[in-house]
């Protein structure tokens, strides 16, 4: 598939389904102080606050509903707020809080901050893990489905102006019924039950063709053999490609590393070979689970298609074949650094790296004018010999891996009863008992084929403009603070903080929505966007391979323009935030600045402890692991002196070693460890995001100072707020098996891990609480 090199820097890891396409076009398989701190309340009287909460929210909902019969204000002292959003705000705090006065905040903040909401939520069974976050998406996923299942409707807090003219207006109703159209074929489950697994054979019969075993010559006599393994190879993986599906290799089309203006091709090997991780591959339970569902798949196509085939040989076949492919992928680690991944190699290079898969045949057959003067070889290795793997696998296995390959990744765009032991292999690996509720699939589809038009409703209903402006606000304040620190860093070359402190304040902020590239304000951008895609209301399967192939061909279109940086790589609604390196950009969706991570009508700690330790998170991403090798103008390039760079290493290694000691358990009850160098690049920007918002808070409340919650008075002061609010952010409950696949293959630490390291490192935090410092304490910004 088409996809990014790993170089979005996300707040949150992604739904990494194989065939993703995105909707801008590329396909994806996601913190010192000087408060006068009041002695830590220890003896909160927790048993009590449960009712007390519940007392809290009954109270809301009087005054709310004296505010709306009566209209008016609900009362605010200068000290105390009190109204329906701060009633509310605190009720769910003191609802969150643990109730178990044993547990104290510098012992165990998670369990502190998170005691009663784990024992409060409870995983559906087609969940995998769920937290604080995924409620914001669930309330925004409901928004969605009104939409989705309602009538067209014009707001009066439309983001659109439609008065100026009658085709505008008549577009945005195109486009909403594009969307519904799209919606109702996913949702027709009973045309996709009677099509079965019909549109994937369909599928697989083009790629026999492609690909065949035995030529279907139109010459008399026998039919020839094709002989090894590299007849037809080629086209092969351009017919996968062409379906956003990576067949031996992959392709990634993004801003060039050393030239963040021009577009560049790089070559990789599939972000997923199969199974999601090296690990994977040595798990023999894993292994045997998984051979029997490829083997079951091939008995079940076999069957509708008549043929006489060994399916135990050939999943066999294919387990050694991407066992081989897996040993020699680049680590996690590896392939987010771009010190390892940014390989630079002619053309020729590259064909001689690959004799066996021609590689220029498929970036003419894309992009037939482009002729790259190089591209970029994630692993140069690997390409080397997977050429050597294809030519010693016999041609019976290359053919099943690649019908593998298209039913596995289609198979959730299917009738999921004609896929059974797809669904049963997923369901053990992640630990789910059941599939989600149809419509919540359907939603999530139409955000991810048609997500500029969704996000147009969604803009709508959950995000205003004062909204923009406060999160902008938040986010200067941020960087203020970011410079600031940067400038009184002992360790820091002063020269190079200089240019680090430009760097800081050449950073982009989006926030909210994007209003170009599409601009989703306009029916006629977004008519335009998606002019290519065809969707009906009866071909859901259709619709599917129309945006993906659509999004493809303007991903290859996107080689022979400059690098275009209005585009969005997130949609409106998503819960999640990232940071671009090249671009130098920080992107925030509206559907990430949403009540209680961020809200206008709650005392600012709250938001300054929750969003804006997000914001600061993603902009301490320019100067993590990774973002540190990316100059002012997002060029990779060494920018620092030797000395500041070793300083950094040095405090970079403390952060490694911490987070190597958190472990995990297994669902057979083995414990493993929290890959520390992995997730460095997020745990340095969880540190350093957390303590500019403190700072950053500090200030504002200086100026003008924040009234309290109701409640809390003798319980929790502001700056105790302001981390609770913070820890609240990753309350989550997880399966085990997500939880392993999450520590092998995801950037991020666990949830409970990134409250526990974070606060642990943050003085503010140590301070508020009258914590003992612990050993070690890691610090970069
Ligand atoms: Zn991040």
């Amino acid at each position: 598939m088409v996809q990014l090199a790993e170089e979005r820097e996300r707040l949150l890891p992604t739904t990494d389904e194989e065939t993703h396409p995105v909707s801008n076009g590329l396909t994806n398989e996601a913190h010192s102080h000087d408060s006068k701190v009041a002695k830590v309340k220890q003896c909160i009287a927790k048993n009590g606050i449960t009712a007390f909460a519940a007392t809290l929210v009954a109270v809301g909902i009087v005054v709310f509903g004296v505010v709306v019969l009566t209209n008016k204000k609900a009362p605010e002292t200068a000290d105390l707020c009190m109204t329906p959003t701060c009633v509310h705000a605190a009720a769910s705090i003191l609802d969150s809080l643990s109730t178990n006065d044993e547990v104290k905040p510098c012992d165990n903040f998670e369990e502190f901050v998170c005691g009663s909401w784990k024992s409060q939520h409870d995983l559906r069974a087609d969940q995998r893990e769920m937290n604080e976050m995924s409620l914001i998406d669930e309330r925004s996923t409901a928004i969605l489905r009104h939409v989705l299942e309602g009538e067209y409707m014009v707001s009066d807090q439309s983001i659109v102006s439609l008065s100026a003219s009658s085709s505008t207006a008549s577009l945005d109703k195109a486009n909403f019924n594009k969307l519904r159209d799209g919606y109702s074929a996913c949702m027709d489950e009973d045309l996709i039950a009677k099509r079965g697994l019909e549109p994937v054979l369909e599928l697989v019969n083009e790629l026999k063709g492609i690909y065949p075993l035995a030529e279907s010559s139109k010459a008399k006599g026998k039919p020839k053999k094709p002989e090894g393994t590299t007849q037809g190879l080629t086209d092969a993986i351009a017919y996968l490609q062409e379906l956003g599906l990576a067949g031996f290799i992959d392709f990634g089309i993004s801003a060039d590393d050393k030239d963040p203006d021009t577009p560049v091709l790089s070559l990789q090997g599939p972000r997923r070979i199969g199974l999601r991780s090296k690990e994977e591959y040595k798990d023999d339970k894993v292994v045997e689970k998984y051979t029997s569902t490829i083997s079951a798949m091939f008995k079940i196509i076999a069957r509708k298609q008549g043929l006489d085939i060994s399916t135990e040989a050939l999943s066999e076949g294919i387990v050694a074949l991407e066992k081989e492919l897996s040993k020699i992928s680049m680590d996690e680690e590896d392939a987010n650094d771009p010190l390892h991944y940014y390989n630079p190699r002619t053309l020729a290079e590259v064909k001689a790296l690959s004799p066996v898969i021609d590689v220029e045949a498929i970036i003419k057959r894309f992009s037939p004018n482009y002729i790259p003067s190089r591209l970029i070889v994630t692993s140069p290795e690997y390409i080397e010999k997977v050429n050597v793997i294809i030519q010693e696998t016999p041609r019976d296995v290359v053919q099943a891996y690649f019908i593998w390959k298209l039913v596995y990744a289609l198979s959730n765009k299917v009738d999921q009863g004609s896929v059974t032991p797809i669904v049963e292999l997923k369901d053990m690996l992640q630990g789910t008992k059941a599939q989600p509720e149809r419509w919540r699939t359907c939603v999530r589809t139409m955000d991810q084929d048609l997500g500029w038009i969704l996000g147009r409703f969604f803009i709508e209903k959950a995000f205003s403009e004062e909204a923009k402006a406060f999160g902008d606000r938040i986010i200067y304040d941020i960087k203020d603070q970011f410079s600031e620190t940067l400038g009184k860093l002992d360790w820091f070359d002063s020269e190079a903080a200089k240019l680090a402190i430009k760097k800081v304040h050449n950073i982009v902020q989006k926030i909210g929505y994007p209003d170009q590239s599409p601009n989703i304000t306009s029916p006629v951008s977004l008519h335009e966007y998606y002019a290519g895609v065809t969707i009906l209301a009866d071909a859901f399967f259709e619709n599917t391979l129309s945006v993906i192939k659509t999004f493809n061909r303007k991903a290859w279109e996107k080689l022979s323009k400059p690098i275009d940086r209005a585009e969005w790589d997130m949609t409106p609604p998503t819960v999640n935030a990232y940071y671009n390196p090249p671009g130098n950009e920080i992107v925030f969706p509206a559907g990430i600045m949403q009540f209680p991570i961020f809200s206008l009508d709650v005392p600012e700690y709250i938001s300054y402890g929750a969003f804006a330790a997000v914001a600061g998170h993603e902009l301490s991403h320019a100067f993590d692991s990774t973002g540190r090798h990316y100059d002012i103008n997002g060029n990779l390039t060494d920018w620092w002196p030797q000395t500041t760079v070793d300083e950094f290493e040095k405090r970079a290694q403390c952060f490694v070693e911490q987070y190597s000691e958190f472990t995990i358990e297994t669902p057979s009850g083995e414990k493993i460890h929290v890959n520390g160098k992995l997730t460095l690049g997020e745990n340095i920007a969880d540190a350093g995001g957390l303590n500019a918002a403190f700072s950053a808070w500090k200030k504002r409340d200086a100026q003008n100072h924040n009234p309290e919650l109701p409640g809390m008075k003798g319980r929790l002061t502001k700056e105790q707020l302001f981390f609770v609010s913070y820890g609240r952010t990753w309350c989550s409950k997880i399966r085990k098996e997500a939880a392993v696949d999450r520590v092998r293959t995801d950037p991020h630490s666990p949830a409970w891990v990134r409250v526990l390291g974070t606060t642990a490192n943050a003085p503010a935090f140590l301070e508020a609480f009258n914590c003992p410092v612990k050993k070690p304490r890691c610090e970069l910004w």
